[in-house]
């Protein structure tokens, strides 16, 4: 390897905040993988493979895939060589059980800043009508938002307790929104 330093960072909101956007973009400025567990999901989903059939009617109802399936799909992600520079992970951890297993293959002090997005509940139903994805009915983003208010907040806790939490306004115009996660994370 040639030494660079690592950086392993995670993208945490509310289902429609953009920080699937960002996280592309971010990846892209600073040389690392976008690791999007929901992206991965969609994939297996689309080429029809095993693990893609057992997920589709969950994510079509707007429920979390269990724990030893997407952990196990994340494990093998995070061992691939590019992930060696560092990552940004996106939709992963989502529970608690997730965070632990996380912790087991990173090292509880294993990632650089937590990145929360900020945004308004209207804003996200209209943005999330308009971008048309197969788990983007009405309904399934209501249960979206109900799964991620219990299972997923009470991540920000922990994390905060763990110094790093940098939350900025998804609400912001995209471009924005990439610079300013970009230049609170070259500060810290
Ligand atoms: P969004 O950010 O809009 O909620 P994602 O693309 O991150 O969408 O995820 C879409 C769906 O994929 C989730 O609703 C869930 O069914 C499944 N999923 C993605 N990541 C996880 C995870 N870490 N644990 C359980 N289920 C997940």
């Amino acid at each position: 390897m040639c030494g660079g330093h690592e950086v392993r960072l995670l993208f945490i909101g509310p289902p429609g905040a953009g920080k699937g956007t960002q996280a592309a973009r971010v990846a892209q400025r600073l040389g690392i993988p976008h690791v999007s567990t929901g992206d991965m999901f969609r994939h297996h989903v689309s080429a029809g493979t095993e693990l893609g059939m057992r997920v589709d009617s969950i994510m079509k109802a707007g429920e979390y895939v269990p724990d030893e399936i997407t952990v196990e799909m994340l494990r093998e992600r995070i061992a691939e060589p590019d992930a060696a520079a560092g990552f940004i992970l996106d939709g992963f951890p989502r529970t608690a059980g997730q965070v632990e297993e996380l912790d087991g293959l990173i090292g509880s002090d294993g990632l650089d800043s937590v990145v929360v997005f900020e945004v308004g509940e209207d804003e996200l139903v209209e943005r999330m009508l308009g971008r048309g994805r197969p788990d983007d009915t009405e309904d399934t983003i209501r249960n979206r938002f109900k799964v991620y208010q219990e299972q997923t907040e009470p991540l920000l806790e922990l994390y905060g307790g763990r110094g790093l939490l940098v939350h900025v306004d998804g609400m912001a115009p995209i471009d924005q929104v990439t610079e300013r996660i970009l230049s609170v994370l070259e500060r810290s």
